[in-house]
């Protein structure tokens, strides 16, 4: 009964159109499920970025950039429907619409997940004026979600973001890596208080465009003792 007052008052939402979706029990309408560019093989070995040629490895960027991560997924290509799903969950408090990504995570990656076995997942963090700003981490929400569902502890401290970034855009890539670098810190007191230890690690965050924020936390687990990384986000670009 209460559940049911709640969906005539607050309706799901598509996270991709914003409409009410039917018929109720979906997250998603069909024709904008329809619409995603899942990412499906051919795809980078390393990033899972899709990738033109099926004989190739890995995408242009894996092999000529030296990332540290172990391994990385994405569910779906960084489209224009995709870049409004996300901004509206990052910035127009459409939370709910993690239902439907986290749904969507452990459908195409969870068996993975599990067989990876992470000892903890760790969101990427936002500086804590922007957290003020918004009222949440969006990386946060998905990798609680995640973690609830896979039973793997979720450390949403582990890596703290001690100062704003400048504006990425007119950087280069080793000049926005520098950058980003001195922005993560590793959190001792979080470490210490887990007590146990923490050799493998699943990064969340909802899009990886350059990498650079992945691999700037990677090296900030690296240089802290931690050794194999893996990260998983909702969008990626295309590799070609
Ligand atoms: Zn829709
Ligand atoms: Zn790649």
């Amino acid at each position: 009964m209460f559940q049911t007052i709640l969906d005539i008052i607050y309706p799901v939402r598509c996270p991709i159109c914003g409409e009410i979706v039917i018929p109720k029990g979906n997250k998603i309408c069909k024709p904008c499920k329809d619409k995603l560019q899942y990412i499906t093989e051919p795809r980078c070995k390393k990033c899972s970025k899709p990738i033109a040629q099926e004989e190739e490895e890995y995408c242009s960027d894996c092999e000529r950039k030296n990332f540290h991560f172990t391994k990385g997924y994405a569910i779906w290509v960084y489209d224009e429907a995709m870049r409004r799903s996300i901004a509206n969950f990052k910035y127009h408090n459409k939370r709910e619409y993690a239902k439907f990504y986290i749904e969507e995570m452990l459908l195409a990656y969870g068996d993975e997940i599990k067989k990876m076995a992470p000892d903890v997942i760790v969101p990427i963090p936002l500086h804590r004026s922007k957290y003020r700003e918004r009222g949440y981490n969006q990386a946060e929400v998905l990798a609680c979600g995640l973690g609830k569902r896979l039973t793997i502890p979720v450390l949403s401290h582990l890596l703290v973001r001690n100062k704003k970034t400048l504006p990425q855009k007119q950087l280069s890539d080793k000049e926005r890596l520098r950058n980003l670098q001195e922005a993560f810190m590793f959190n001792q007191t979080v470490a210490g208080r887990y007590r146990r230890e923490i050799n493998k690690v699943l990064l969340v965050d909802d899009i990886f465009t350059t990498g650079s924020t992945i691999e700037a936390c990677t090296n900030e687990l690296i240089v802290n003792g931690i050794k194999d990384i893996n990260f998983i986000t909702l969008c990626i670009g295309k590799g070609y």
